[in-house]
């Protein structure tokens, strides 16, 4: 299979589902370490980038991540809408003008969105943020790319729940959470389990 526009479509749909289903338990790891909104947040603003899909259906699969990705940023209060909504616009626009993209540019495409995110918000792995859960994806996902789409996808999802567990121990060095200091450790960040969402839709459209 390939990743083409109806695939792509599906992804951002399962992913404002899937958001919208875990939108109490972001809120509440939010409400631990930040100020309680990440699932609220993220929530409203798929459902944004869902209506910006049915507005005006794009005709690729990189058109469809930057409409998103436009939805997003438009309506996602926080730091995680602009992260998420350039993340995805960069995502898109690697992908061009291709309708039918194979693993191997789906996963360029996915570490130019965690390239994006890095050079917006300047995190680094084991800062506690959705980095720690989208750079081992895109590690995995890259590594698995060769076996195909839906194995790519899958490893990328069981990278990225690793990830967020990963950040349970650590310290934020970023965002709000970082004005915690040592009171940030002990809870998993929101946005990496956000980002472990995201990367399960994947793999479900794929499968
Ligand atoms: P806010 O912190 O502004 O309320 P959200 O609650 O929607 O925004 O999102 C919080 C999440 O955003 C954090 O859990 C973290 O994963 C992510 N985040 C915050 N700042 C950064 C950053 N500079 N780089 C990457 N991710 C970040
Ligand atoms: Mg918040």
């Amino acid at each position: 299979m390939a990743f083409d526009t109806a695939t792509a479509t599906a992804w951002i749909i399962r992913c404002a589902d899937e958001v919208r289903a875990a939108e109490a338990r972001l809120t509440a790891l939010d409400a631990a370490i930040g100020d309680g909104d990440h699932g609220a947040n993220l929530a409203r603003g798929l459902a944004a980038a869902v209506s910006s899909l049915t507005d005006k259906a794009p005709d690729t699969p990189g058109g469809v991540l930057v409409a998103a990705g436009r939805g997003l940023v438009a309506k996602t209060g926080g730091a995680s809408g602009p992260l998420y909504g350039s993340g995805l616009r960069k995502a898109g626009k690697a992908l061009g003008d291709e309708t039918d993209a194979d693993a191997a540019q789906l996963g360029e495409a996915l570490h130019a969105m965690q390239t994006g995110i890095q050079e917006l918000g300047g995190a680094a792995e084991g800062d506690k943020t959705m980095i720690d859960a989208l750079a081992p994806a895109v590690a995995a996902f890259r590594e698995a790319a060769p076996d195909g789409l839906a194995q790519a996808a899958r490893a990328a999802a069981e990278a990225a729940e690793a990830g967020v567990a990963a950040t349970v121990p650590l310290q934020a060095r970023k965002g709000r959470a970082s004005y915690l200091g040592e009171r940030s450790i002990g809870h998993e960040d929101p946005g990496a389990a956000s980002t472990a969402i995201i990367l399960r839709a994947l793999a479900e459209v794929t499968a």
